[in-house]
């Protein structure tokens, strides 16, 4: 399918060429990146925009299926470069707003999100736990043809690529120990599960090679997993689909960041800023273009097409509704009765469900205990009650962050702690998705409208549950203070904005993901799911991208029973989920009013 290019086309590949090879705007004490060490083409089969659950399904798939793709991510690579570690200065390589960094930090008014920058997407920062929705999250929105058995093959297949596994009880952290025990100590036993997770648990520390020959070392329980693992003990995209894409032939740009597409006759032209050099403007062309660039930013990028660029002015008015923030709640425990000490990890190793009616409210969550680096102890501290959250405050007003780090007189990187009683839980569930991306009308400015009294109820549920655990452990508990103080929930699974649906008047794509009135356009992320999955949704994500590449491989190749080469070797995993029992009349209402 490749063409041959006309010595234009060659001049200007060049010109990427060498700009991708260019050192990127260094931030000081972090490794620089380059764009990307091939050459991007001008033309394509097909275009993936980003890199995450649905970005590296899609390249890898369509690369293995013969077409030639480009990727084009917006962050650094990360798999030959180290994670930001800079602990005395939160500005260098830690944030995409200043230096193009890690996290995306998205503050908006009604809702505070957190996403990645990065090849590998979400998966460079995130807890590593992979949950299948329960069947009932697929009633309410999804079009025809989504159950839990019509998906179960394609998580089987995720499982398999991401080599995924309940922790083995030998690795478990105290920290997992202490919350099975408040979990019995509260008649919750039944509802505790050892949730499956993609790290690899061989000899901590050893490098080997992974089943696609890249290199990785086995965890070595240092807490890190949600600010990048430096060992490479997480499975994360980069080590495996991104591997398997590049070696069928993906050319895979970084610092490459898409802010149009515009359809032409063959197809589709993507325009992209390159970071890596002067900001310069591109484009490529492609027949099919998958855009994967998460929730908040593919519903962004539609939407400034549709409505600032006027490129795809035919796109459903659907458009950016069924925002959710997957229910997500934070709360901690501190001067828990024994050491919770959550800076040994993974991050996230065992998880309690809650299901019951409250107040006429169907309530449906997981309770999971988390964990942070262990240099983030001294700042937490600020949250802790007996401190009092006037004086994290009054740091952070007398000079923002950099100054509060410092006003911490260095404690902010310490890493003398052996033992910390501060208890960390993260809960997410299904709300209502009946959130809003929209940009400004006139400043464009992109906002999330999230209306919490009618998702009071389930937030109201996570908040009680947490008091029970904090009590159960024998601390105090202390709640997210952006949602104690202002009612502003915050989040690290947005979901929604491009949902799949039957029409064009009840969505944006349809069910496989293309883009109603753009043929050969597709959307395959985060943000075609209509609801929330109320567990932790990347394996989701990956499972409906695989089933939805799948659909349009076999329509483009012509070859009905075209599937992943290694779906032959997928096998039907045990769903943790699956051994949790729910009493009749719902879990056990919870002590905390
Ligand atoms: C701290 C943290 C912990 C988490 N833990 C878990 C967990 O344990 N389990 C779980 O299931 N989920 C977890 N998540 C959520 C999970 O990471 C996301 O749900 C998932 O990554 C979303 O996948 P996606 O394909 O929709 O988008 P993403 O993974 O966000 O990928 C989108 C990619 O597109 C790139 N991009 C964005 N805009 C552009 C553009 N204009 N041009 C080019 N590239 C662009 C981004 O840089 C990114 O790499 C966690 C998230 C965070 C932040
Ligand atoms: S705990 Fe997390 S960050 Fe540390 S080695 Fe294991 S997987 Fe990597």
């Amino acid at each position: 399918m490749n063409r041959r290019l006309t010595r234009r086309e060659m001049l200007v590949e060049g010109a990427i060429a060498l700009g991708s090879l260019a050192v990127a705007p260094a931030f000081p004490g972090c490794a620089v990146v380059a764009a990307s060490k091939r050459k991007i083409r001008l033309s394509y089969d097909a275009v993936v925009i980003g890199s995450g659950f649905g970005g590296s399904v899609a390249a890898c798939r369509l690369a293995q299926a013969g077409l030639s793709v480009a990727v084009l991510e917006r962050g650094r690579r990360y798999d030959i470069n180290p994670f930001p570690r800079n602990w005395h200065n939160p500005l260098d390589g830690w944030l995409w707003s200043i230096g193009r960094g890690l996290f995306d930090l998205k503050l908006c008014q009604e809702m505070t999100a957190v996403q990645a920058a990065g090849l590998g997407g979400g998966s460079l920062i995130y807890a590593n736990v992979h949950m299948r929705a329960p069947e009932a999250a697929f009633d309410r929105g999804w079009p025809r043809g989504y159950n839990r058995a019509a998906l179960d093959p394609y998580y089987d297949l995720v499982a398999y690529m991401l080599d995924i596994n309940p922790t083995p009880k030998s690795r478990m952290p105290t920290k997992a120990r202490l919350t099975e025990v408040a979990a019995r100590e509260l008649g919750r036993a039944a509802q505790f599960c050892v949730p499956n997770v993609a790290v690899d648990y061989d000899a901590p520390g050893i490098e080997h090679l992974n089943k696609f020959g890249v290199s990785q070392r086995g965890c070595t329980s240092c807490g890190e997993c949600c600010i990048g693992c430096n060992f490479h003990a997480k499975n994360t995209l980069d080590l495996n689909y991104l591997a398997v894409a590049r070696s069928k032939g993906a050319d895979i740009a970084t610092l490459c960041e898409v802010f149009k597409i515009e359809p032409v006759a063959t197809g589709y032209k993507v325009f992209f800023k390159d970071h890596a050099n002067n900001e310069q403007e591109s484009e490529i062309s492609a027949r099919y273009c998958f855009i994967s660039a998460g929730a908040i930013n593919s519903t962004e990028l539609l939407l400034r097409c549709r409505d600032r660029e006027g490129t795809l002015t035919k796109l459903s008015p659907r458009l950016g509704d069924n925002y959710s923030g997957n229910g997500d709640f934070l709360a901690f425990a501190f001067n828990t009765r024994e050491s919770f000490n959550p800076s040994t990890g993974p991050t996230i190793t065992t998880g309690i469900v809650y299901d019951r009616t409250d107040d006429g409210f169907k309530n449906w969550f997981i309770f999971e205990e988390g964990g942070y680096p262990k240099e983030l102890h001294a700042i937490l501290q600020l949250l802790n009650p007996h401190w009092g959250l006037f004086r994290a405050v009054g740091f952070v007003v007398k000079g923002a962050l950099q100054n509060a780090f410092r006003a911490l007189g260095g404690k902010v990187g310490a890493t003398d702690r052996i033992s910390d009683e501060t208890a960390i839980f993260l809960m997410m569930g299904r709300d209502l998705a009946d959130g809003e991306i929209q940009l400004h009308p006139r400043t464009a400015e992109l906002s999330i409208r999230w209306k919490v009294p009618p998702n009071l109820a389930l937030y109201e549920a996570e908040r009680r549950l947490s008091t029970d655990f904090a009590t159960a452990m024998g601390g105090n508990v202390a709640i997210n203070p952006l949602w104690r103080l202002f009612h502003i929930p915050a989040t690290v699974h947005s979901l929604g904005g491009c949902l799949m649906a039957d029409s064009r008047e009840d969505g944006v794509t349809d069910a496989s993901g293309e883009v109603f009135e753009y043929p050969g356009l597709f959307v395959l992320d985060g943000s075609i799911l209509p609801s929330a999955t109320g567990v932790n949704p990347a394996h989701t994500i990956a499972a409906v991208a695989e089933r939805n590449v799948e659909v349009a491989i076999r329509r483009f190749s012509g070859i009905q029973n075209w599937r992943a080469p290694e779906a032959a070797l997928a096998k039907p995993v045990r769903e943790p989920l699956g051994s949790v029992t729910i009493p009749a009349g719902g879990t056990l209402p919870t002590i905390a009013q």
